[in-house]
């Protein structure tokens, strides 16, 4: 049965950038309506990675400590195995932080301790299950959004409206915003291999001749990411399991004992890397923000908490006004005025990291360092830029969003 609801703000996506934007909303007073396709949040594909900026922001809102208590890893170095040789890529002890570390959590811990946070306020709603599957106009305003739930339909009408839906954004879509593709050489298979108590020491990345895996300790299992060619699943499947076998173990050989878990395709997952961004992010009524606005590849592990800027920004700069009434384009404009360029400049950083790095197109022997690792390793102090780079990122954002409660 078709019903209405109406209310401040709604907004699609309960990802990072939705969840934390509506935690904000809520805690300045704004009615706020956040709406999740899923029945919960649990996806082992989404990135883990808490950074500095993140932790930061948690204990600006005060929010640290009982954060910190969740089960989590703690990185302070990050390293990675280049052609054979361990180099050390990013130190963040020295950063002007309270957490001198990227803390690692399943992003579902994450996304469920701050949902349960933001539960706290009488003005946030989250409703889980309810897909919006239109936008809703008037005179050349969006002005709310239609929703699919396990119950019908339902139209929720609102003075703004966020696209948070990640990188295939419906918001986006339907509001035909324009998106500017950059175009990425890599997809990612991501599988699990179980973890015996004599493992190593969690190793980031592992660098071979042009090939790139990746293991995330989830305590008790490793979560394997490894990069392929964009487009070649299909000639991979066609060698066989066995020869993806041998390729995982050549890069990590303590692995060889259980790289036979995967025997069947089903057990691995591709996912597709793409970096895009809109040209504008927003229209009358309406504003994109993460991924919706500009996807992200895992490069650096940055795009949750760029996503999470983003709300903070959208935040500091709606939230009063939006507490008495509809905001502006011009307003909405200011947003993406703010989280361009840091924006731009994340996007930089991972198509060179994909050019020269991952990919190693510019390297000449699959044996070498790449020139950039090689600085890395030889002058320890240039691992504090990396460090700064990831941990905070340029133009870090502090809570400036009134608190009602
Ligand atoms: C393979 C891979 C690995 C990555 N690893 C990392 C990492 O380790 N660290 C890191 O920081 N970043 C990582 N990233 C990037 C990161 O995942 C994204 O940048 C980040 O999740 C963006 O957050 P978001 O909230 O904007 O969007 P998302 O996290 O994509 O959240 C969007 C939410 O909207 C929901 N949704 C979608 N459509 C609708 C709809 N129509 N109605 C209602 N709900 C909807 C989705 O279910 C989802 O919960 C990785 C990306 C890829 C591709």
């Amino acid at each position: 049965m078709d019903e209405k609801l109406q209310t401040r703000c709604v907004i699609a996506g309960g990802g990072p950038a939705g969840i934390m934007a509506g935690y904000l909303f809520a805690r300045a007073g704004v009615p706020v309506i956040v709406l999740e396709k899923h029945a919960d949040f649990f996806r082992d594909f989404r990135g883990d990675t808490i950074h500095p900026s993140t932790l930061e922001l948690m204990y600006e809102l005060g929010l640290l400590d009982e954060f910190l208590k969740q089960s989590h890893q703690e990185v302070r170095e990050l390293r990675a195995v280049v052609n054979g040789q361990a180099v050390p890529i990013a130190n963040f002890k020295k950063l002007p932080t309270h957490c001198k570390f990227i803390a690692f959590m399943p992003q579902w811990d994450f996304l469920n301790f701050l949902s349960t946070h933001a539960k706290e306020f009488p003005s946030f709603r989250l409703l889980m299950q309810h897909e919006v599957v239109d936008l809703l106009f008037e005179h050349q305003r969006t002005v709310g959004v239609r929703v699919k739930t396990p119950g019908g339909e339902l139209e929720i009408h609102a003075d703004l409206i966020i696209g948070a839906d990640g990188r295939h954004s419906i918001v986006q879509a339907h509001a035909g915003l324009e998106r500017q593709e950059f175009g990425v050489a890599i997809d990612v298979l991501w599988m699990h291999l179980s973890k015996k108590q004599d493992d190593p020491q969690q190793t980031l990345g592992f660098f071979q001749g042009g090939k790139l895996l990746v293991l995330l300790d989830r305590g008790e299992y490793w979560q394997c990411g490894f990069v392929i060619p964009k487009g070649g699943f299909d000639a991979i499947k066609a060698r066989g399991l066995q020869q993806l076998h041998n390729d995982i173990v050549g890069f990590a050989g303590f692995l060889r004992n259980r790289a036979a878990e995967l025997d069947d395709w089903s057990k691995i997952k591709l996912l597709t890397v793409q970096i895009n961004r809109l040209r504008h992010w927003c229209c009358e009524g309406l504003l994109c923000i993460g991924d919706s606005a500009h996807a992200m590849s895992p490069a650096g592990g940055v795009g949750i908490n760029l996503a999470i800027q983003d709300a903070v920004a959208t935040a500091n700069l709606l939230a009063g006004k939006l507490r008495t009434g509809p905001v502006s384009l011009d307003d909405l404009r200011k947003v993406q005025a703010r989280r361009e360029w840091p924006t731009r400049l994340i996007q930089a950083m991972q198509v060179f990291v994909h050019r020269h790095v991952v990919t190693g197109q510019t390297s000449q022997r699959k044996d070498s360092l790449p020139l950039v690792v090689r600085l890395l390793k030889w002058f320890p102090v240039l691992r504090q830029l990396p460090a700064r780079f990831i941990g905070i990122g340029p133009r870090p954002e502090h809570f400036r969003s009134p608190n009602t409660v």
